[in-house]
C-alpha cells in the first residue's frame, strides 16, 4: 500500500531546478544527492496539514553536500556531507526552545512543509539544522534516517519500554526502530493490517519476535507500543495491548480520528502519548548510534 502511494507521490512530484542562489548568513547551499519521501510528504501534498509554504517543494530526508557557504560560518566547509531533517529552523526564545524543547517551538520552521525541500537540484538550509554525515555509508541509505529514524527514535525513548515493545504499521520508521530495539535486547511485536504477510515476514526477517494483525493481541502484554500507522483506530488497539503503567505512543504528524473507546482501555495507569517533531540532540544522538548499531535501511531509488 504505501509503495502505491510512494509512486503515485512520486509521479506528482515534479524535480525542480532552483536558480543557485546565493546563501544568505548563516547558511548552506547543499547540492541534493537522495532525498527520501515521508508519509508526511504525502499529508502535506493532499492538504493535511495546516498552512504549508505554498507553491512548496517537499522533502525532508535530505543527504547532499555543501556547494557553498553563508557569510559568518566556520566549521564547515564545502564538499562536506550534511543530512538535513525535518525541523528546518526554531526562534531560540520561547518558552519552549529555552527550556530544551525545540521540537515544540512556537515559531519554527519544517523544510519541505513550510520552507522549501530536497525535491530539487539543491536547497539552501540553515545551518545549524544540518547534520554532518562523514563518508560511511550511500546517500540513498542515510536518507531514511534523517526523518523515519529520527522520529522513530524519539518515539522509542518516550515509549519507556522495559522490554516488550509493540510497533503499528510496520513501514519506513518501524523497520529501523526494530533494528534498535533488537540492538537494545527488547524484544519487538510487529503489527501490520491483517492478512498482510509480506510486511509481517519483513518484520519477522528484522528481528521481531513475532508479527500478527493489527487486530490480534500479542502473545504477553507490551510494555509500551508506538502507532506508526496514521490510522486513530489503532489507538484503542494498541491501548488493549499494553500492561498496567504501559504507554502509547502517537508518532505520526496526522491520524484519522481516534474511535470512542471504554476507559476501562487507559484505566490502570496506562498513557496515551504523541510525539512531535525532533531536537537537533535527537539527531546527533540518533545519527552516532545508528552508525555504532550498524542500521540498515531497505530503500528503492528513483531517478
Ligand atoms: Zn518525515
Ligand atoms: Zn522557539
Amino acid at each position: 500500500m504505501l509503495a502505491m502511494q510512494l509512486k503515485a507521490l512520486h509521479q506528482k512530484l515534479v524535480c525542480v531546478e532552483l536558480p543557485d542562489r546565493e546563501p544568505g548568513p548563516g547558511e548552506i547551499r547543499v547540492k541534493v544527492a537522495a532525498c527520501g519521501v515521508c508519509r508526511t510528504d504525502l499529508h502535506v501534498v493532499d492538504g493535511e496539514l495546516p498552512n504549508p509554504l505554498i507553491p512548496i517543494i517537499p522533502g525532508h530526508e535530505i543527504i547532499g553536500r555543501i556547494d557553498a557557504l553563508g557569510a559568518g560560518l566556520s566549521g564547515m566547509r564545502i564538499g562536506e556531507r550534511v543530512g538535513v531533517p525535518w525541523l528546518g529552523h526554531t526562534c531560540g526564545v520561547c518558552r519552549y526552545c529555552r527550556n530544551g524543547e525545540e521540537n515544540l517551538c512556537d515559531h519554527p520552521l519544517f523544510t519541505g512543509y513550510t520552507r522549501d525541500g530536497g525535491f530539487a537540484t539543491s536547497v539552501i538550509v540553515d545551518a545549524r539544522y544540518a547534520f554532518p554525515l562523514g563518508e560511511a555509508g550511500t546517500d540513498a541509505s542515510l536518507a531514511p534516517l534523517l526523518c523515519a529514524g529520527l522520529i522513530g527514535w524519539r518515539s522509542l525513548r518516550i515509549a519507556r519500554s522495559e522490554s516488550t515493545l509493540g510497533l503499528y504499521g510496520f513501514g519506513a520508521a518501524a523497520h529501523i526502530v526494530a533494528q534498535v530495539a533488537a540492538w537494545q535486547d527488547r524484544k519487538v511485536y510487529a503489527f501490520t493490517r491483517p492478512g498482510d504477510l509480506a510486511a509481517q515476514s519483513f518484520a519477522l526477517g528484522l528481528g521481531a519476535a513475532w508479527a500478527g494483525g493489527s487486530d490480534e493481541m500479542p502473545p504477553e502484554p507490551l510494555d509500551a507500543a508506538i502507532i506508526f500507522a496514521p490510522d486513530g483506530g489503532l489507538v484503542p488497539l494498541a491501548l488493549r495491548a499494553v500492561r498496567k503503567g504501559g504507554r502509547v505512543v502517537c508518532a505520526g504528524i496526522h491520524m484519522s480520528d481516534i474511535p470512542s473507546f471504554p476507559y476501562a482501555l487507559l484505566w490502570e495507569e496506562r498513557q496515551l502519548l504523541s510525539v512531535a517533531n525532533l531536537t537537533r540532540a535527537d539527531g546527533v544522538e540518533f545519527l552516532a548510534l545508528a552508525q555504532k548499531i550498524g542500521i540498515v535501511t531497505k530503500t528503492t531509488s528513483y531517478p
